[in-house]
This record gives structure tokens, C-alpha cells and sequence, in this order.
């Protein structure tokens, strides 16, 4: 889903792209699936390598369709219905791969909703999926990007979990839409950061960003 939206007293025309949050009931192979082996219809599971090549001709499409001033990655991340992280851990066949061998711990960790240090392995491993199709993305596409994160490093749902420091060189700044702004005005800022729908608070970019059709 292809938004546009401008920031508050700037005219220039931004682009917003939706890309592993969607209603994927054409795609059944894409679908991310909990412990229990329960897919979730409304999201694709961005480690397996079709998601990818998706992603990344889906941004370069919406890149080339306007000249847009900037054009911000939204729910670049492992989603989990309705935000839950036990949800979010994945077990397709590409994130058991990815798992390695905390793969058979990791199945027992969701279920059973349990802190245990493979969920460490699983979050890292996350990680590296998101940096590296954020990077595809950024060969992939001219126009400035901005990405939308949590900043968090178990977050679920629409925002990444990549850092700003983890998105410097990528992306030219960065969204969020949630979370404890007093928590995220303690980290690093390598770029502008700016708040969706958040008050007004002095670590966003002098700017709050108002979304619109
Ligand atoms: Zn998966």
C-alpha cells in the first residue's frame, strides 16, 4: 500500500510504503506461521527470498511512479498479530533455516511463552534479515529513504526493530509511530527522527508528520 503524505509546512510530496504487512490470501506460500503451525493471512514473512524480491520490485516501482521528496519503508520487520511477540517468532521454512540449531528450543520457547537465551539468537538473526533487505532496497532505489522503527529490539507489527544507528548510511532519516519517546530520545540519533501522530516532542525533527491521501 503506496501512501502519500507531506510534513507539517513543507510542500514537497512523500511517498509511504507499506511492505510486509498486507492482506496476502493470493499467497499462501509468503504467510509467516506461528509455533502452533497457524499462519497469519494478513503479513509475509520478509526472510524468505520471494518476500524479498517482492519487497524490493515493489520499492522500486513505487520509487519510480512520483518524484517523490523522500519515500519511507513502513512494517520492514517480522509482524505477529495484533503486536504479540511470541506471535511474531516465525517457523516457515526459510526462518527455521535461519534458526539454525535453536530451531527445536525456539518452537518450545513460543509456545510456552518463556524467556530462554535462544530468543537472543532469533532476535539478532531478525536483525540481520531486516539490515540486509534494507540494503537490497537501497541499491535498488534513487529516491531518499526514510524507514519506520520502533527502535526496539523485539518490536512486532508495522515498525522495524532495526536502530537508528543500525539504519545510518541507508536510510536518510527515520519515522516512528509508538513507543516511549523519552526512551528513544536517549539513543544515539545519527539522523532526523520523526514522530507519526506523536505530540510534539523536541528529539523529532521540528516536524510532525501528517499523513494523508
Ligand atoms: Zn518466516
Amino acid at each position: 500500500m503506496l501512501r502519500r503524505f507531506r510534513l507539517r509546512g513543507e510542500d514537497a510530496v512523500r511517498g509511504s510504503l507499506v511492505l510486509t504487512r498486507r492482506d496476502s490470501a493470493a499467497s499462501p506460500d509468503l504467510w509467516p506461521v506461528n509455533a502452533y503451525g497457524v499462519a497469519d493471512t494478513t503479513a509475509i514473512c520478509p526472510s524468505q527470498p520471494l518476500v524479498q524480491e517482492l519487497v524490493i520490485e515493489e520499492c522500486r516501482r513505487a520509487a519510480a511512479s512520483y518524484s517523490w521528496a523522500s519515500l519511507e519503508l513502513v512494517a520492514l520487520g517480522f509482524a505477529g498479530p495484533r503486536g504479540d511477540f511470541f506471535e511474531s517468532i516465525c517457523f516457515c521454512s526459510a526462518c527455521r533455516y535461519g534458526y539454525g540449531a535453536v530451531d527445536g528450543i525456539l518452537e518450545t520457547v513460543a509456545r510456552e511463552r518463556v524467556e530462554h537465551p535462544s530468543l537472543n539468537t532469533m532476535l539478532l538473526w531478525r536483525r540481520s534479515v531486516q539490515y540486509g533487505l534494507l540494503q537490497q532496497i537501497r541499491e535498488a532505489v534513487g529516491v531518499p529513504l526514510w524507514l519506520r522503527t520502533a527502535a526496539s529490539l523485539r518490536y512486532t507489527g508495522d515498525m522495524s526493530s532495526l536502530t537508528f544507528e543500525e539504519a545510518r548510511g541507508l536510510v536518510d532519516a527515520c519515522t516512528v509511530s509508538g513507543g516511549d519517546v523519552e526512551r528513544l530520545a536517549a539513543l544515539p540519533r545519527p539522523m532526523p527522527i520523526y514522530g507519526v501522530g506523536m505530540p510534539e516532542h523536541e528529539m523529532f525533527a521540528g516536524h510532525i508528520v501528517a499523513e494523508a491521501e
